[in-house]
């Protein structure tokens, strides 16, 4: 992130939601109507924080929770040709339902399992596009080259391996190191795992 961010591949914004509040205390969460455990995000400190930022992204409004849309490289592509988009990391027990409703466009999940807050799936998303954009990575080709990337069996990669020929009396396929790249191109379609 830090070399897109320095050769200006990437910019990357930190809205700190609480800073919009309008509340005395810089309160951003009450208890939710109808009772229940927990606490909800506010419509105030929300819609005034996205509203300030999508004046200068106009880009999709990214939710994430574990109810949304799985991540997957597919939507990793896809993101990394937008102009930009705008991340949305719930804490407590998320947001109100007013604030999915009018403002966001996409609901997104990193997994079946619970997080304590949103930054992290944000972090995931973020490194996942990142990785994407043209001159990140030191070899471009490598990031298409992943599995799940399109035309690529998905889930699917050969085992790699690097010096040194020997480790422990493990060695190297001999084809690997023979430089004859038919063939190391045929042990590599050969050897999907
Ligand atoms: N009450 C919610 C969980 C809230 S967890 C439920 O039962 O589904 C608090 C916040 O963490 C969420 O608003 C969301 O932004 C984030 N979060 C938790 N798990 C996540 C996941 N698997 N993927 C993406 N975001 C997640």
């Amino acid at each position: 992130m830090k070399r897109a961010i320095d050769d200006g591949s990437l910019e990357l914004h930190v809205h700190n939601i609480r800073d919009y509040s309008t509340d005395k205390h810089k309160n951003v969460d009450d208890t939710p109507y109808g009772g229940g455990a927990g606490m909800l995000m506010t419509c105030q400190p929300l819609f005034d924080a996205i509203e300030a930022v999508k004046k200068e992204n106009t880009g999709p409004v990214i939710y994430f929770t574990p109810q949304g849309e799985r991540l997957e490289q597919e939507r990793a592509e896809t993101l990394a040709e937008t102009d930009g988009f705008i991340l949305l990391c719930g804490r407590y027990e998320g947001i109100d339902y007013r604030v999915r409703e009018s403002l966001v466009d996409i609901e997104l999940s990193i997994g079946d399992y619970v997080l304590t807050g949103g930054e992290l799936a944000a972090l995931v998303t973020v490194d996942s596009v990142v990785r994407l954009l043209p001159g990140v990575l030191g070899d471009d080709a490598s990031a298409h080259m992943d599995s799940f990337s399109p035309g690529l069996d998905r889930k699917k990669e050969h085992p790699h391996y690097t010096k040194p020929a020997e480790y422990r009396g493990m060695k190297v396929p001999d084809v690997l190191m023979s430089g004859n790249h038919g063939a190391i191109e045929q042990w590599r379609r050969d050897h999907l795992q």
